[in-house]
This record gives C-alpha cells, structure tokens and sequence, in this order.
C-alpha cells in the first residue's frame, strides 16, 4: 500500500513531499506536460500511471498532485478537496510556521487515505466524463532538489568480495536518484564519499580496460570447472542440480522428461519460460537422431547458452571511438526504464573513458525527471574530482522542458562537443515505461535526430519475464533502420547466480551484451563472461 503528495511550482520545482516520494509523479508530470491526461475540469487533472492513480490540482501560483497504489475508488470530488485544502494549508502557513503547515497537510492527507480504506467498491469512481479542454501546463524549468529524509532502499544491494556475495556497506555508494542526496550537487561534495577499487580495471597497451566478470567472482571456481568438464562429468560440479539431476535419470534418458527438468531449472535461474522452453526446443531438435545421457543434454544447453551471449560484432568500444571521423565526437545514448542505473552507468563509462584519456561531454537530456539534471552534475563534480589526467569531462545541460526540447538539447551538445573537440558525448536520456507508447514515441524523433554511434540500453539483472518486452519494446523504438546496440546489464550483484535476465533480453533481441554493472561505485562495471554467467545458469 503506497500513496504520496507533493506540492510543484509551475516550473516543476518541488517545494513540499509527503512520503518522500517523487519519483512516481515523474511519469504522471509529464502526461499533464504532454496532455495526455484526464482533465476532470480545467484545474484538477487524473491519470492512471504504473498502477497509480494520480490527480493533480492546481491554483493560481501552485500545483498540488498526489497518487494511491491502485486505481482509486474514491468520489474524485472528495480528492479535489483534499488538494484544495492541502494548497489552502501550504499558502497559509509555509512562512509563518513550517512544523504546523506539515502536521495539517498530513492530516488532510490522511483523512482522505483513511476514507479511501473504509470506502467499498460500490461507491464507484465519480470521476465525471472527459473534457477535451486546454490542460494547464506546468512548464518544467529548472528544478531544484528538495531536502527529505533518505528513503530506505527497497532491494537490499549486495557486492561481490573475493567470490563471496557480501551485505554492500555504504562506501560511497553512487546513489543519487535520492533528493536528498541531490543537494550535494549545489555544493559538489559528491566526491568526498566515492571510494574506488583501483584494482578494477587492467592496463593492456596503453588502454585500460574493463576486467571481466568471472575476475570480480575469483578464479578458483572457473579452474574446479574445467577440471570437471575434461573427464565429461556434469559441468565438474559434484553437487547441484547435474548432479542430482544424473543420479535421477541414470545413463540414458528419456528426452521429453529429462528436458522439463531442464525448462524448470533454467526458470529457476529467472529465465522467462517461454524463452526456457524455446532454447529447450532447438536442443531437443538438435539431439533427437542421438543417444542422450545427461551429459550430452547438458553439454548441448552449455552450447547453446554460450551461442545466445556471444555477442556477433565487436565490443570493442574503445577502437571505435579512436577510428570515429576527425571533427566529430563518438556519441553514445543510453536508456532504458526508470531506476534501472542509467545515470550511474552512463557515469561508470564516463569514469572508464577518462582513465584512457579520452574526453568526454555528458548531455542531460532526461529534461523532465525533476532532479535528474542534478544527478549528472553531482557525478560529473565527482568525475572532475577524481580525474587526474588531462582528458576532460564537463556536463551539458539547457534545463528542464518537454516536446522538441530533448532533441534540440542532444543537438546542441553534439555540436559543442565537436566545436570542443570532446572525443565522446555521452548523452542521458528520460527513463521510460516500455509499455507506455506515448512515452516511448519520442524515442524515434531523438534516434533520428542524434543519430548516436551506439545505443545502449540498460537493463536490470533484477528484472523477470518482463525484461523480454522490455528489450523487445526499446529494440522497436527506433523504428526499423535502427534498433539498440548493446546492453549493460545492471545490478548484477544483487542476484546472485539467478542471471537469466541477460538471456532473455538477449535470446528476445540478438543485441549483445556490452558490460554488466556489479555494484554502485564507478568501477562497478565489468566485461561479460560468457562462460561464467553459462556456469551460473547450468549449475
Ligand atoms: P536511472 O533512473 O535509470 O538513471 O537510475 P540511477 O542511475 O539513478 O540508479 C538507480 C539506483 O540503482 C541507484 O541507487 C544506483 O546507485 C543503483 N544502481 C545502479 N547501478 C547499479 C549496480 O550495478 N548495482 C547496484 N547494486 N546498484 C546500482
């Protein structure tokens, strides 16, 4: 059960929170910027969102929005006058008493929650029918961050240590998406809490490079593996699922039964099912004119996870920026839904890309999330602070806005970073639902008009059967000359060996893997190791 308030200015700026949530209003504010919600008469707005129903009321200087976790059974007219009131309450008392203001604006609040619970479902919405009418559009100009308490993280972030999964200690954590956290930016303390593993990266050539996955887990575990793959045995790993699976099924097998067993133990891993049955099928299709035993079942599902992930262009991404024309920056975009780390990893690259002297301009193109222009200045004062070679690393941003104020931004900063002679823009883009396909319009219009060299998408290790349509939807986005080019893959210390997100977005889109995000400091990332996530997955 979730429900918030804020209170905005028309330029978007958040001068009052009830349940430090802000983030949610995101998608719902920028629906009232895009007109697309229900205007329930020329003040008062409601959209369903994620789940969420909002409403949104406005008076002569403020706007008042708030949001229940499901859609509302409560008479719309009694939410109009909660906001009302709630406005009444901030413009009477926020000078003059701040403690009072916020105890009876939590009290309307509540009131109005506690007569949602008692209210029955026959009570019906009330909402009255749609007008077409001009909405009231708050125009989104810079935002300022606004001080709440940290809120508790919902997923409990783990870190790899010398091969063990560990509780993370906050050392410099890089989260940002927190308002409060925000307020750091003002001040560009940022840096003083980022602790860095200076053993994350490798020095090859004259490059550093990323280390792969398998580096971060130790070794030890891949030398057992292949110690037990030379004498045939299931995957060298004497307990686990081959071998009991083996032990089940004795030498030979019957092909249907033994592959249901397969199906299950891959969703296990959090591979969608219809993406477990379907790799399932091509080996049972590959193997039927032979003798199966275990062994061979499992060297065919090695094979063909191996297959999926090996990406089939180079990720070589370094070589591309150095061979990019003379006079124009190597530009690459990033995105993907809300909160998935796009910010953070986009900072992650930046932070790579300096240790090999390449210079970089990060563009803040999520011009309608508030504080996200914020996020990228607090860790490009961060990058600044901890760069110490020549190569240079600023921000580049025009403010808040919606329509064509994206794709004139990414222009702007295009052009400026070739007059700068910036070898890579890095440019952050909205965070958006993927199944929304008003919200994921304008991803076509920014493609076309950027045209950045990659495309990347970030994704969540977290993320479940949804990460199909969530691949295949931002794949689709920008229409069919192009699609994306790579994914990072993050949060991938907060899974354990359950890694099937990355099959399924691969196995859904054929684009591969770049890196895989492991943690949230800037050397959080790492190259994929094929045969390690296979492991993960076949053991
Ligand atoms: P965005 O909305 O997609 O830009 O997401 P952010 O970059 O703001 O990240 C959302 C949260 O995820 C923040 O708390 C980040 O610190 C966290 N995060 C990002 N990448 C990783 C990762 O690889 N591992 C962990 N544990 N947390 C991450």
């Amino acid at each position: 059960m979730s429900q918030s308030l804020i209170i905005f200015e028309p330029s978007g700026k958040v001068i009052y929170q009830f349940n430090n949530k802000i983030s949610p209003f995101n998608d719902f504010i920028y629906s009232l910027v895009n007109q697309t919600c229900t205007e329930l008469d020329s003040a008062f707005s409601t959209a369903a969102v994620a789940q969420k129903r909002f409403y949104c009321l406005q008076n002569d200087t403020l706007y008042a929005a708030l949001y229940f976790d499901v859609v509302s059974t409560l008479d719309s007219e009694k939410v109009r006058l909660c906001l009302d009131g709630v406005l009444k309450t901030y413009s009477k008392l926020c000078e003059d008493d701040h403690a009072k203001m916020a105890k009876l604006i939590e009290f309307q609040f509540q009131t109005l929650v506690q007569l949602r619970l008692t209210l029955t479902d026959a009570e019906g919405s009330g909402e009255r029918p749609v007008s077409k009418a001009s909405t009231p559009v708050p125009n989104l100009g810079t935002s300022t961050p606004v001080k709440g308490k940290k809120s508790t993280p919902s997923k409990k972030m783990r870190k790899w240590v010398n091969g063990e999964l560990v509780d993370a200690v906050d050392d410099g954590a890089l989260d940002y998406s927190n308002a409060a956290d925000l307020l750091s930016a003002a001040e560009g303390t940022g840096a003083a809490k980022v602790q860095l593993n200076q053993a994350a990266f490798e020095k090859q050539d004259n490059l550093v490079l990323l280390r792969e996955l398998n580096d971060v887990l130790g070794d030890a575990e891949d030398d057992e593996d292949d110690e037990g793959d030379k004498d045939g045995s299931a995957s060298g790993v004497t307990s686990g699922f081959f071998s009991k699976i083996s032990s089940y099924f004795g030498a030979s097998v019957d092909i249907n039964e033994v592959s249901k067993k397969f199906i299950e133990q891959l969703i296990s891993k959090n591979i969608a099912p219809a993406t477990a049955a379907a790799i399932i099928e091509k080996i049972k299709a590959r193997l039927s004119s032979k003798t199966v035993t275990v062994p061979v079942f499992k060297q065919a599902l090695t094979d063909e996870l191996t297959k999926i992930l090996t990406p089939n262009v180079s990720t070589d991404l370094l070589h591309d920026i150095k061979k990019r024309p003379l006079g124009r920056p190597y530009v690459i975009s990033v995105v993907g839904v809300n909160g998935v780390g796009k910010s953070t990893n986009l900072a992650k690259l930046a932070y790579w890309f300096l240790q090999n002297n390449m210079s970089v301009l990060i563009c803040a193109c999520d011009t309608f999330r508030s504080g996200a222009v914020e996020q990228l200045k607090v860790h490009v004062n961060s990058l600044k602070n901890l760069n110490s070679g020549s190569a240079r690393i600023d921000l580049f941003e025009k403010g808040y806005g919606g329509g064509d104020h994206v794709v004139n931004t990414a222009k702007l900063a295009i052009a400026y970073g070739a007059a700068e002679d910036y070898d890579i823009v890095l440019i952050d883009t909205a965070g958006r639902t993927h199944s929304n396909a008003k919200l994921m319009a304008p991803l076509k219009k920014f493609g076309d008009a950027a045209n950045p060299d990659k495309i990347i998408m970030v994704g969540e290790a977290l993320v479940g059967t949804d990460s199909v349509e969530q691949a295949t939807n931002f794949d689709n986005a920008f229409g069919n000359r192009r699609g994306l080019d790579f994914f990072i893959i993050s949060k991938v210390d907060t899974v354990g060996d359950l890694v099937g997100a990355m099959i399924n977005m691969v196995m859904a889109t054929k684009v591969p893997i770049l890196f895989v995000g492991t943690g949230q400091t800037y050397t959080d990332i790492n190259k994929l190791s094929v045969k390690r996530v296979v492991d993960m997955l076949t053991s």
